[in-house]
């Protein structure tokens, strides 16, 4: 158990099995916590209802355990602490405001300013909705170009910067369909869980920022962060259930040799032979803490 101030997790959306790419995100939080003898919390983000699947949820928790991966605590689900987001929303103030605009229309407006490359949104809504026009979701001011660089130091992928304004513009903090964003919920949770060591995968580096500056407007500490490389299939798409991922996990295989060690190989860690479990994570965790020089 933990004896140090790490709190780390992993926030698997439950859109579906665990397969190779979740497990390489879900092995470096884990590993990381361990090395560092810290808390490794579990949260399912099952805030988009459209994608959730039913059951996918206890599937990952299943999964985690018969892989030897155990989380400290209670598991948190999102869909059950919309409050919270909806006071961070209130919290905002005048940094948040409406918008009315369909994707449609933001697209027709990208192609009138000729900019038909970026998602940038255009600021239609930035200082009131049209006449006759409804608020469909809630966006977040970012700030003007000359402040909007935002830096962090990745403990693996080094130092990171992006302007907000440049290359993200005014996201979505509640969506049209009333959902909320990832990026309001997961900076929200992160805070009230105390998390701060964030480990996931590359393909989310591109929204730290944006939680960051979300994190300075709500007062809340910024962790750290660390994202490794996404685990990619032979036309060099991320593992996804869009891209048809296979859950790694049938029930009565084994997981040691058919997913732990090929996921701990993809980490970089060069592992002998292990004959179970126990011995698998503890050389893991060794192996981890030496590659990320952890003391
Ligand atoms: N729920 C997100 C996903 O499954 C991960 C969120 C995070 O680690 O910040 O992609």
């Amino acid at each position: 158990s933990a004896t140090t101030d790490y709190i780390g997790r992993f926030a698997p959306s439950p859109t579906g099995p665990l397969h190779m790419g979740s497990l390489v995100a879900a092995m470096a939080s884990y590993l990381d916590a361990k090395a560092h003898q810290g808390t490794w919390l579990l949260r399912i983000e099952d805030l988009d209802f459209d994608r959730n699947v039913a059951g996918a949820d206890q599937q990952i928790l299943q999964s985690l355990q018969r892989c030897g991966m155990q989380w400290d605590g209670e598991v948190v689900w999102q869909s059950q602490r919309q409050d919270l987001y909806e006071a961070a929303l209130r919290q905002l103030g005048d940094y948040v405001y409406p918008c009315a605009c369909s994707r449609k229309e933001i697209a027709d407006s990208r192609l009138r300013l000729g900019d038909t490359a970026s998602q940038i949104y255009p600021g239609t809504c930035r200082h009131g909705i049209a006449p006759g026009k409804t608020a469909r979701a809630w966006r977040l001011r970012v700030p003007e170009p000359e402040l909007g660089i935002i830096c962090f130091e990745d403990r693996l992928c080094g130092s990171q910067s992006q302007n907000l304004a440049t290359e993200v513009g005014d996201f979505v903090l509640k969506r049209a369909d009333g959902f909320w964003a990832y990026q309001l919920a997961v900076v929200v949770d992160d805070a009230a869980q105390g998390i701060n060591q964030i480990v996931r995968g590359a393909d989310l580096i591109d929204s730290t920022a944006r939680q960051i500056y979300l994190q300075g407007l709500l007062g809340l500490p910024t962790p750290s962060y660390l994202h490794v490389a996404v685990v990619t299939n032979a036309n060099g798409e991320k593992l996804s259930k869009q891209t048809g991922a296979l859950a790694f996990d049938r029930g009565d295989n084994d997981l040691l040799h058919e997913a732990l060690l090929p996921a701990a190989r993809f980490l970089g860690l060069q592992l002998s032979p292990a004959s179970n479990l126990h011995e698998f994570w503890q050389q893991a965790a060794m192996l981890w803490a030496k590659k990320l020089h952890i003391a």
